[in-house]
């Protein structure tokens, strides 16, 4: 089982190395691989103090290797910094940064050629949900890299969130698993018909909590959790452990 933690922009430097020191000192189950993803300003510290069983994980990254682009991080750059993973589609990229699904999948294919497991994050609003749109925007989120680059894909997560359910500081409204369980039906059918040779992991993410992560892992195909606000605070994210291990 996975949990992502997404600490996004919520800790600072100094927030961000005590709750990794805190992760050194937590006894973590076999079962559950937990990967962290901290902010850039402290990514390569965060990577150098996590136990090796933890994986490393980048919020963000840029296609483009290296040049005049102010304020980017590339996966070249990310990679040799010790990270293994990375972030990419987020919802708050996609909405607060105006990035495009073509976008999204030229950082996919960069992940994939720098060695890096990229963590596509799809998921509809609240309006494209109650104007019926939610299937297409999935399909036109998992089609512009499943369908548009079938022959480039490599091993990866597709981290289901709905953006009415991310919490914003709070909690988000709760997505029912048995609503959660006839969507992911459908992206696993879409994903495998593309892709069937391919190793694809699929996770859910949208306030999960302590309380409510064991409703989500019974769901069919789900494999982990990403978890924003909940991962931030060293005892939630110690019972989320716990709850992930029983
Ligand atoms: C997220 O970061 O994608 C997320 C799901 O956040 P939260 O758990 O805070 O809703």
């Amino acid at each position: 089982m996975y949990l992502v933690a997404n600490w996004k922009m919520y800790l600072d430097f100094d927030e961000s190395i005590e709750l990794a020191e805190c992760i050194a000192q937590f006894s973590i189950s076999k079962n559950t691989a937990l990967i962290v993803c901290p902010s850039d300003i402290a990514l390569a510290d965060v990577n150098r103090l996590l136990p090796k069983s933890v994986g490393r994980c980048a919020q963000d990254g840029y296609w483009i290797e290296k040049g005049a682009y102010t304020g980017a991080v590339s996966m070249e750059m990310l990679k040799a910094v010790g990270c293994e993973y990375v972030i990419v589609g987020h919802s708050e990229r996609r909405s607060q940064f105006h990035e495009t699904n073509e976008q999204v999948a030229k950082k996919m294919l960069a992940a994939w050629e720098w060695g890096l497991k990229p963590i596509l994050c799809v998921g509809e609003t609240r309006e494209e949900l109650e104007t019926g749109k939610r299937s297409h925007v999935l399909r036109e989120q998992l089609g512009s890299i499943f369908v548009d680059h079938k022959k480039e894909v490599k091993e990866c997560f597709v981290s289901y969130e709905p953006v009415w359910a991310i919490s914003r500081g709070g909690v988000g409204q709760h997505c029912e698993p048995r609503d959660l369980a006839v969507v992911m039906q459908d992206i696993v059918g879409w994903v495998c018909e593309c892709v069937p040779e391919v190793d694809v992991h699929f996770l859910y993410g949208g306030s999960v909590t302590p309380e409510n992560v064991c409703s989500y892992m019974t769901v069919d195909h789900v494999e982990g959790v990403l978890v924003g606000a909940a991962s931030t605070y060293k005892e939630k994210l110690q019972a989320l452990l716990e709850a992930l291990a029983q």
